[in-house]
C-alpha cells in the first residue's frame, strides 16, 4: 500500500508576510493524517516555512536547487542549505524550468542524484507537450525523460524518488488529462521503473499526477489505480482548497 502524497508547488507566489498567513492557515487545518502532504514554496519563504510547520505534520521543501554543496554559483540554493533547514522536498525538472531556465536532462540527472545523496527526496517532474501528445509521442517522450533523469539512480535510492507525470498542456491551464489519460501514463512510467528496477521496487514508488488538479477532480483522479497524489499549483495557493484536496477521502 502507498501512502498518497499530496504537495503544493507555490511556484513564484507569495511573499514572505503572505506565506506567514497561509501557511498559519494551514497548520490550523484539520487534514486526514492518512495523507503525506507539504508544501514547495519559493526559495525566500523557506525559512517561514521550516519555523511556521515544525509542530505539524504538513512537510516542506524548495522548488529547485543546485546539485554542488557550496561556491561560486550566484542565485543558487544547494542541498546542504536545504539540509541545514530540514527540507524535505525539493521538485526537480519541472516544465517551467525545463523551459524558461533551459534546463536540460543532464543537469536534472545531476540534481536528482545530488538530492538523494543528501537525503532530500525528489520529486521529479516529466511530461509531454500537446504537439507531442497529438502525434502520439507521449510515451517517447517521458521514457527518455525517465532514462536520462534517473541515471545512475540505485535500486535502493528508487523508492524515495516521487515521480511527477505533468502533461505540460495541463499546467496552469485549467485543462486536466482524464483521469484514464493520466492513470495510463503512470501506469507506463511505473512498468518503465519495474523494467528497470524491478516489480517490488515498481510497487513502492509514488507517482502523483500534475496539471489543473483541483478539488472538484482530486477524487476521481486519485482513485485511479497507479495516481498515488498530486502536484497541484493554482489550487495550493488557497487554504480551503488545499484542505479539500487532502481531505479528498472524506
Ligand atoms: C504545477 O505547477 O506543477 C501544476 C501542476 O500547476 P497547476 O496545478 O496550476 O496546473
Amino acid at each position: 500500500m502507498r501512502t498518497p502524497v499530496i504537495i503544493g508547488n507555490w511556484k513564484m507566489n507569495l511573499a514572505p508576510s503572505e506565506a506567514k498567513a497561509l501557511l498559519r492557515e494551514l497548520r490550523e487545518l484539520d487534514l486526514d493524517q492518512s495523507v503525506e502532504k507539504g508544501v514547495c514554496v519559493p526559495a525566500i519563504d523557506l525559512l517561514i516555512a521550516e519555523d511556521i510547520l515544525k509542530d505539524s505534520d504538513i512537510k516542506f521543501g524548495a522548488q529547485n536547487m543546485y546539485f554542488e554543496e557550496s561556491g561560486a554559483y550566484t542565485g543558487e540554493i544547494s542541498p546542504t542549505m536545504l539540509n541545514d533547514i530540514k527540507a524535505d522536498y525539493v521538485i526537480l525538472g519541472h516544465s517551467e524550468r525545463r523551459e524558461y531556465f533551459k534546463e536540460d536532462d543532464e543537469l536534472i540527472n545531476k540534481k536528482v542524484l545530488s538530492a538523494l545523496e543528501h537525503d532530500i527526496i525528489p520529486i521529479l517532474c516529466v511530461g509531454e507537450t500537446l504537439e507531442e501528445r497529438e502525434s502520439n509521442k507521449e510515451e517517447e517522450k517521458v521514457r527518455n525523460q525517465l532514462e536520462k533523469d534517473l541515471k545512475d539512480v540505485k535500486d535502493s535510492d528508487i523508492e524515495k524518488v516521487i515521480i511527477a507525470y505533468e502533461p505540460i498542456w495541463a499546467i496552469g491551464t485549467g485543462k486536466t488529462a482524464s483521469s484514464d489519460d493520466a492513470d495510463c501514463m503512470c501506469k507506463f512510467i511505473r512498468n518503465y521503473i519495474k523494467k528497470v528496477y524491478g516489480e517490488d521496487y515498481s510497487e513502492k514508488i509514488r507517482i502523483q499526477y500534475g496539471g489543473s488538479m483541483k478539488p472538484k477532480n482530486v477524487k476521481e483522479l486519485l482513485a485511479k489505480e497507479n495516481i498515488d497524489g498530486g502536484l497541484i499549483g493554482g489550487a495550493s495557493l488557497k487554504a480551503s482548497d488545499f484542505e479539500q484536496l487532502i481531505n479528498y477521502k472524506k
